[in-house]
């Protein structure tokens, strides 16, 4: 037996080294039957109904965001995208009866702002309004400022290989 067996056993085999361990190990499984909700992502937004930190989760049609106080207070809120440009609400990400994906306002139906084109992080640098992503005749990508009275077009270069 080497000296470091002796040792790593006698350790091992001294309860005062792995009860607390083995308590740790408990304490923590018991922690993961009770984490559900496990990969749910804090953000730092308030549930305005309790008061409750909002959650982002991953449900059926994509993430979203929910109270942490759930079951106990049941509030859920699409994620923004950008900012509707006829209303100024939300832009969520929407799907279709048939399934298909497509950005809407979160006031829908008081207001019909409906969009294919994706919403982009970035501002428009004209106006800061939010911008969509389209692909142009050439296949080029094109960021579209959403404001019809802006117009801004920008055409993204072709990143070269
Ligand atoms: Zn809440
Ligand atoms: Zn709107
Ligand atoms: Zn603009």
């Amino acid at each position: 037996m080497t000296a470091w067996c002796k040792t790593a056993c006698a350790a091992f085999l001294n309860p005062e080294f792995y009860q607390p361990f083995l308590s740790t190990v408990l304490e923590a499984s018991e922690n993961i039957k009770n984490m559900k909700n496990f990969f749910d992502e804090a953000t730092d937004l308030v549930c305005e109904k309790c008061g409750s930190p909002m959650v982002k989760k991953l449900g059926r049609f994509g993430f979203f965001l929910a109270c942490s106080n759930f079951p106990d207070c049941r509030n859920t809120k699409s994620i923004s995208l950008g900012v509707c440009p006829k209303c100024g609400g939300d832009i969520t990400l929407k799907r279709s009866k048939k399934g298909r994906e497509f950005y809407g306002c979160s006031k829908y139906p008081n207001c019909d702002f409906v969009s294919w084109d994706k919403p982009i992080e970035e501002k428009c640098q004209k106006c800061g309004s939010t911008m969509v992503e389209k692909i142009g005749k050439d296949k080029k990508v094109i960021h579209k400022c959403l404001n019809e009275s802006c117009a801004n077009e920008e055409v993204v270069e072709e990143q070269e290989a």
